[in-house]
């Protein structure tokens, strides 16, 4: 590690950090005692809705503005705690009226309105399961998740329902309600659906949560399907210990924060941490209805005085190529803590991030399997570029070997490589892959849940990302981690993105390949290629450096935005899963 990799931020804090010691916190935390920090049901059991709404809507932040929704236009539309608590209990009464019984599915498929949130938060009350599905997928990624979780309930839009929901309806037997939002003066859906609005309408606004178990199914999250076919992963009501604790420790949330999650409710981030953390910590969220653009994003961080911000790496690195000068046009002083997961964020993006914003972006690392924030640069703590950090207090991560026979051997020297674990059982720990007790029961050996993911640990704990299990690459009798290589291209001024794999070969097994987009204002040339291979075996030497580089404008990614290895391989390869036909393409191109 660099020396200069550790940015140290303790001073010109606006607000004391929640979390102002690490070691101290790790030595007082107990999971019990965060759940007596929440209210719990007057009659009894734990309801992620109670404590995300209802709690401040009986209390003193009842009048506070819980969720700030940018339309794509730019304006803002504010609702209250108050306001929300009658929105959710109206839908909580809308599937009562239509018989959804407790854990049935209700589904969503919109892009980010107000009404999926009162959807999202209306399920939870009702007890039945919330689901949510990325507003891009096509017809076909919509109707496998809504057969594979049995969705009894989809509320949807419009414009999604006649372009991918109308087709495939007659195949989902269980679908027995679609819920459509209209667009203002037309009528929605025909007679085989439901208007949104109408029907909450019709309903009372009383509600009463009825006793919920901490252990009743309330999430249904699909995985990013960055290493294959998305698994059914689900989660219960006392996964919200961990969303507070979380939301409290690593984003340091405050009461007069303004929070911004960028990550679509469509993945787990933007559930747990686009709807969920936020509102149980009682802060104004911000939700925005529009894709990714630097000019409104960075119009909106000014605007909005965003104060804690949630992204992650590929919209960094989108940001970055965009230069510092459109960052300078933005008065981004509101901003005291940046966030991120979902990738590898290399510690080059640490750095701009210290240029353009005055702070460094602060990594954290979890799954949509450990359900909260697992590892994590906490605010008071010095950042390491590049690392992912170090574990949640109440989260024991070890690094371990896997043995022959299913055994599996901790690793206590520092700097070893070894897959990460986790000590079982944790609130925000996943219940179970949907339909799969076998497939779950395999990811547990003895008291550890196994990850997948390879780390190593440094001297003080600081947990780096070696990469996925599957990625690395076994060059001539060594293990490289793609991440390391990454990082080091990363440095170099013309590249914008990077994928490093194992190409297969003869003699050595693999040879470490490098796919490099640019950035604007650098051409694909011999010259550039060779500065490139040179930047990088002067960093890491011949052994660790890419044999080869190959330019391409654009890197496969899941929707999620992440860079897929697997699919570069397949590409070098030839085969035909190059073409990303089984992941789940966005369908954007039939616009009536
Ligand atoms: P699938 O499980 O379907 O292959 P996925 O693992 O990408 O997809 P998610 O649960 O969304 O699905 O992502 C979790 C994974 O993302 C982690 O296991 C890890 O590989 C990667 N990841 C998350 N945060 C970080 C981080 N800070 N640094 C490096 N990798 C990260
Ligand atoms: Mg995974």
């Amino acid at each position: 590690m660099k020396a200069d990799s550790i940015i140290k931020e303790l001073s010109g804090w606006k607000v004391a950090p929640n979390l102002k010691d690490y070691n101290e916190a790790r030595a007082s935390f107990s999971w019990d005692a965060v759940r007596r920090d929440l209210d719990g049901l007057p009659g009894g059991g734990l309801n992620i809705a109670h404590e995300a709404v209802d709690r401040h809507a009986d209390g003193a932040r009842r009048y506070h503005v819980a969720l700030r929704w940018i339309d794509r236009a730019g304006a803002a539309h504010d609702y209250t705690y108050g306001r929300l608590r009658a929105l959710t209990n109206r839908f909580a009464n809308a599937l009562r009226s239509l018989g959804i019984e407790p854990g049935d599915r209700v589904f969503v498929l919109s892009e980010r309105i107000p009404e999926l949130y009162v959807a999202a938060l209306g399920t939870l009350k009702h007890r039945s399961v919330f689901c949510s599905l990325f507003s891009a997928y096509g017809p076909e990624p919509i109707r496998t998740r809504l057969a594979l979780g049995r969705g009894k309930v989809l509320v949807t839009t419009e414009r999604l329902y006649r372009r991918k929901v109308k087709q495939i309806r007659r195949t989902l037997p269980d679908l027995k309600h679609v819920i459509v939002v209209g667009n203002e003066g037309t009528t929605p859906g025909g007679s085989d659906t439901i208007d949104f609005h109408r029907l909450l309408s019709s309903v009372d606004e009383a509600f009463t949560i009825p006793p919920t178990d901490p252990e009743d199914a309330a999430l249904l999250h699909f995985t990013s399907g960055t290493t294959g076919t998305p698994k059914g992963v689900v989660h219960v009501h006392a996964a919200v210990i961990g969303h507070y604790a979380t939301g409290r420790l690593v984003l340091d949330l405050h009461p007069d924060d303004v929070f911004w999650c960028t990550a679509d409710p469509g993945w787990v981030t933007g559930v747990s941490y686009g709807i969920i953390a936020p509102l149980v910590a009682g802060v104004t969220m911000i939700a925005d209805q529009e894709e990714f653009n630097a000019e409104r994003w960075y119009g909106l961080l000014q605007d909005q005085r965003v104060t804690v911000w949630y992204t992650a790496p590929t919209a960094i690195r989108l940001l970055m190529k965009y230069g510092e000068r459109v960052a300078g046009r933005y008065d981004l002083s509101g901003l005291r803590l940046l966030t991120s997961v979902g990738e590898p964020l290399h510690a080059e993006a640490v750095w701009w991030s210290v240029k353009v914003f005055g702070h460094p972006i602060h990594d954290t690392w979890w799954q949509t399997e450990t359900g909260s924030i697992m590892i994590a640069n906490f605010a008071a703590m010095d950042v390491r570029s590049g690392s992912m950090g170090r574990p949640m207090p109440g989260v024991e991560a070890a690094v371990i070997h896997r043995k022959k026979g299913g055994q599996i051997k901790p690793v206590q020297e520092p700097e070893a490589t070894g897959e990460l674990a986790l000590r079982a059982p944790w609130p925000s720990m996943f219940r179970a892959y949907l339909d799969d007790q076998a497939r779950y029961q395999d990811c547990f050996v003895g008291d550890w849940y196994l990850t997948g993911d390879l780390v190593r640990r440094d001297r003080d704990g600081y947990f780096w990302f070696v990469g996925r299990a599957d990625d690395v690459i076994k060059s001539a009798g060594h293990l490289i981690g793609p991440v390391e290589v990454e990082q080091v291209l990363m440095e170099h001024p013309a590249v914008a993105e990077v994928g490093v794999i194992g190409r297969p070969d003869e003699v050595a097994g693999a040879v470490v390949k490098a796919f490099v987009s640019l950035k604007p204002g650098y051409e694909v040339d011999e010259a550039l290629r060779l500065d490139l291979r040179a930047h990088a075996r002067k960093r890491l030497g011949p052994v660790v450096a890419p044999k080869e580089i190959a330019f391409q404008p654009v890197l496969p990614k899941t929707e999620s935005g992440k860079i897929v290895r697997r699919l570069l391989q397949a590409q070098e390869r030839g085969s035909t899963e190059a073409n990303r036909s089984h992941l789940d393409e966005p369908n954007e191109a039939e616009e009536p």
